[in-house]
């Protein structure tokens, strides 16, 4: 059984894995045996140290994410140093906060452009790696509760994630018989950046903790089982799945 979990020899892609669910979702993919492709805006040192002490290696990638000039580069960096990638993890996102009646035009394009767009387009070329390669592939993209309900003060958010969604559909509609699985992870309210403004601000933190039948917000390492799962050939047959990893959110 461990075997179908083991990932000896792949390569996986990272996004924004400096930090929070990025760095938990590469540690874990690291534990299973995967090399890592770190893609960051700056260096990714911490994530750097805690992989190579699990005797895998880890490439530095610097490349912002806002826009798709960097990501050919991705993939041809990935070709160099370790022959191709073999799993891309669409983790990077940004979340912007504003009431809806007085949301900016730039808040919704900054957060569609890293969130959804070059998502796809990440993706798009990897697609294409795997194919001309004959490789199997696995993209894992980062989807949300807000994939799933409509949040508050998040407009971009919202749209973008939901999109994230279902653009995991199409992957794997076009995908699935080129050997390769489409699949997201949703989180549920985890304890990172993104949430720190949640966090600090006492009346959502108590409304969201009393509301999550697990009784603790999410931790990083929560997500690397779900990673490992869709990352190994134990998720071959599964395709366009968005898996909640949410303390039970969405069973209420
Ligand atoms: P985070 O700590 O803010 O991490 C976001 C990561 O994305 C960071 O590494 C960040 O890099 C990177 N990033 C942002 N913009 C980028 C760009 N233009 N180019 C390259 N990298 C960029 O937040 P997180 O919670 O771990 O978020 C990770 C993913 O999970 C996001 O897609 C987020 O929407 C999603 N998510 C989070 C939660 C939650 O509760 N925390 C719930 C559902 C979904 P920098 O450090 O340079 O900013």
């Amino acid at each position: 059984m461990s075997q179908l979990f083991n990932l000896s020899g792949k390569t996986a892609i990272v996004t924004g894995c400096n930090t929070g669910l990025g760095q938990g979702m590469a540690l874990g993919l690291a534990s299973a045996g995967c090399n890592i492709v770190a893609v960051n805006r700056r260096s990714p040192e911490e994530t750097q140290r805690r992989v190579e002490a699990m005797g895998v290696s880890l490439l530095p990638v610097e490349a912002d994410l806002a826009s798709t000039t960097p990501i050919d580069d991705i993939l041809a960096q990935a070709e160099e140093h370790f022959g191709g990638a073999d799993i891309l993890v669409n983790n990077a996102g940004i979340i912007r906060r504003s009431d809806a009646l007085d949301f900016t035009e730039k808040d919704w394009d900054d957060v569609m452009d890293v969130n959804l767009k070059n998502l796809f387009f990440l993706s798009q070329a990897f697609a294409r790696s795997c194919i001309e390669g004959q490789r199997r592939g696995k993209i894992i993209n980062i989807a949300s509760m807000l994939s799933f309900q409509g949040g508050i003060r998040v407009p971009s958010y919202t749209a973008s994630k939901s999109g994230v969604l279902g653009l995991t559909r199409l992957m794997a509609n076009e995908w699935a018989s080129h050997g390769i699985n489409a699949n997201a992870i949703a989180p549920g309210y985890m304890a990172t950046n993104n949430t720190e403004a949640l966090r600090n601000d006492p009346e959502r933190s108590r409304e969201i903790l009393g509301r999550i039948p697990a009784g603790r917000w999410g931790e990083p390492e929560d997500l690397a089982g779900a990673a490992v799962f869709l990352a190994s050939d134990a998720s071959n047959y599964v395709h366009g799945h968005t898996l909640a990893v949410d303390g039970g959110w969405l069973a209420r």
